[in-house]
């Protein structure tokens, strides 16, 4: 079968890249060439950023509603594509059908929830300190802005930067994951169906050292906006210089379960924190940390559930019994091997998984659903991001104990409780240190309308999602309109008793 090549989108045409060089993408259940795709360099980035910049005048003050029609437009060809699209994300990154499609549907969720945004944008009034001035804050755009993205939501996770940059009147230099550029590339294919302008969008493949670094060091390059690991994420702030720099990180993430809690409810949210996406989320539950009161009968119940997934519900992600899907690549398959190896030598004990495993006769990265307990908090399988199916459980002796333990991390996502206590639901709102809590639920599942992201380790403060993602993507400009007709000091014409 004859693999097809695919090019950048740079002003509205799609071009080779001047390098001359392709790389593969492949599906990790089976290894297949999906495609082939640019390798593109520094030059690449000029070009992409030059039509970006060619194209803010036009884009910026298009009205922010005709802006938004198209964002419509654009939510209703992913609506009417979202089958053909959930199918393309399971082959290029794996992970099950059901999870493909709920990739998609975040990404028709946040086109329309930023559409609308088209007739919001607020700024706001305020009263003036001086007589017959007014005061108020309008929202402009921060101008070209790169988007560099991982490959675990190749849908969801460019909708979240692409939508909101563009209802704000931005323009775009996309830099997709090399493991998922398919993706990218359908994902641009239809916001130009949708009419985006040339020059509004544009996209070049690439590695992260020689597309993405050109892109964040680029001079006309006004903002960030960037999801992927820690290291990364730090060598951008590095970089970036002076620009509006959004970072989203990894996580290692807690579910805390007390002894008063909903044993059942808890282990179906280990179950799907932990192997849902095959533990390739940043908020997937890494760590579960159980009261020791019942941490016999957790471990039984989750063992026997891991080990029916071993045995039943790895595979394929397009078969429709598959639960996990296999893991990225041959490099995330031998570091999930690797913290395995780790986490035995650290004295902690295996109680299942552990293993690489086959997917039931599939020839791609599988692992299989692996549990430690007996872990210390200090432990590196309880400290560093495995990003793969594997859960450490660590007891506890108390409440205050498990709030601490969790809070030990570099990083700061998601946390999650079970308990059946509201006042250590409350006191845990409270004490968890972490961008998203969760009661009763597991850590993962976020919804497009509310900010998502976290503290310490796991970012540098900003949010995406909401009202969040249209700070990430305007400037406040504060403006005064002073109607006296005659000149007014701020702080010294004013008079007070
Ligand atoms: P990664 O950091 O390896 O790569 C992410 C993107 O950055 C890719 O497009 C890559 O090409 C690019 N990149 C790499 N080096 C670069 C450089 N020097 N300059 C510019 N760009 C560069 O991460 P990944 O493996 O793709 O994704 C997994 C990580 O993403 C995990 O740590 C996970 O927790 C994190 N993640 C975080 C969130 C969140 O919202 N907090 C969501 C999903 C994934």
């Amino acid at each position: 079968m004859s693999v097809k090549t695919y090019l950048n989108f740079i002003g509205g045409k799609w071009l080779a890249s001047k390098t001359g060089t392709t790389f593969s993408s492949i599906n990790p259940a089976n290894k297949q060439v999906l495609g082939r795709f640019q390798v593109s360099d520094a030059q690449d980035i000029d070009s992409a950023v030059a039509s970006a910049k060619k194209a803010f005048p036009n884009w910026s003050s298009t009205p922010a509603p005709v802006r938004g029609e198209l964002l419509f437009k654009f939510a209703n060809l992913l609506k009417q594509e979202k089958e053909r699209l959930a199918r393309i994300v399971t082959l290029e990154m794996g992970k099950s059908l059901t999870e493909s499609r709920g990739d998609v549907q975040e990404a028709i969720d946040t086109a329309l929830y930023m559409a609308g945004e088209g007739r919001r944008l607020f700024g706001h009034t305020t009263p003036s300190e001086l007589p017959q001035k007014f005061a108020m804050t309008v929202r402009r755009p921060v101008g070209v802005v790169g988007l560099i993205t991982p490959w675990n939501f190749p849908i969801a996770i460019p909708a979240w930067k692409i939508m909101p940059a563009l209802i704000c009147g931005n323009t775009v230099v996309f830099k997709p994951s090399s493991d998922t550029p398919l993706c990218a590339v359908e994902f641009v294919k239809l916001l130009t169906k949708a009419g985006v302008p040339d020059g509004v969008i544009n996209l070049v493949t690439g590695s992260g050292s020689e597309a993405g670094t050109p892109l964040i060091e680029h001079p006309d390059v006004r903002g960030i906006s960037f999801t992927g690991s820690h290291e990364t994420g730090d060598f951008i702030l590095k970089h970036a210089g002076v620009k509006k720099v959004g970072l989203e990180l990894g996580g290692k993430n807690p579910i805390i379960v007390m002894d008063d809690a909903d044993l059942t409810l808890a282990v179906d949210g280990i179950l799907w924190g932990a192997f849902g996406t095959t533990g390739q989320r940043c908020t997937a539950a890494s760590r579960v940390i159980v009261h020791e009161k019942i941490k016999k009968q957790l471990e039984q119940r989750l063992v026997a559930e891991a080990q029916k997934i071993n045995r039943e519900k790895i595979g394929n992600g397009l078969k429709p019994t598959t639960l996990m899907g296999p893991l990225i690549n041959q490099a995330a398959l031998e570091k999930t091997d690797r913290y395995v190896f780790i986490g035995k030598q650290e004295g902690a004990k295996l109680l299942c998984g552990g293993k690489p495993c086959s997917g039931k006769g599939s020839t791609g990265f599988f692992y299989e659903a692996t549990v430690f307990t007996d872990v210390k908090p200090t432990m590196r399988i309880a400290q560093e991001e495995i990003f793969g199916p594997v859960v450490a459980l660590i007891a506890v002796k108390n409440f205050d104990e498990a709030v601490a333990v969790a809070n030990h991390t570099a990083y700061g996502l998601s946390t999650a409780i079970y308990t059946r206590d509201m006042k250590k639901a409350f006191t845990a709102i409270d004490q968890l240190e972490s961008g998203i809590t969760y009661i009763n639920a597991s850590t993962i599942g976020s919804e497009c309308h509310l900010p998502f992201g976290g503290i310490k380790g796991t970012g540098n403060g900003t949010r995406e999602a909401g009202i969040e993602g249209i700070n990430e993507f305007s400037e406040l400009k504060t403006v005064f309109i002073d109607y006296s007709g005659k000149l007014q000091k701020a702080q010294i014409d004013i008079k007070y008793n």
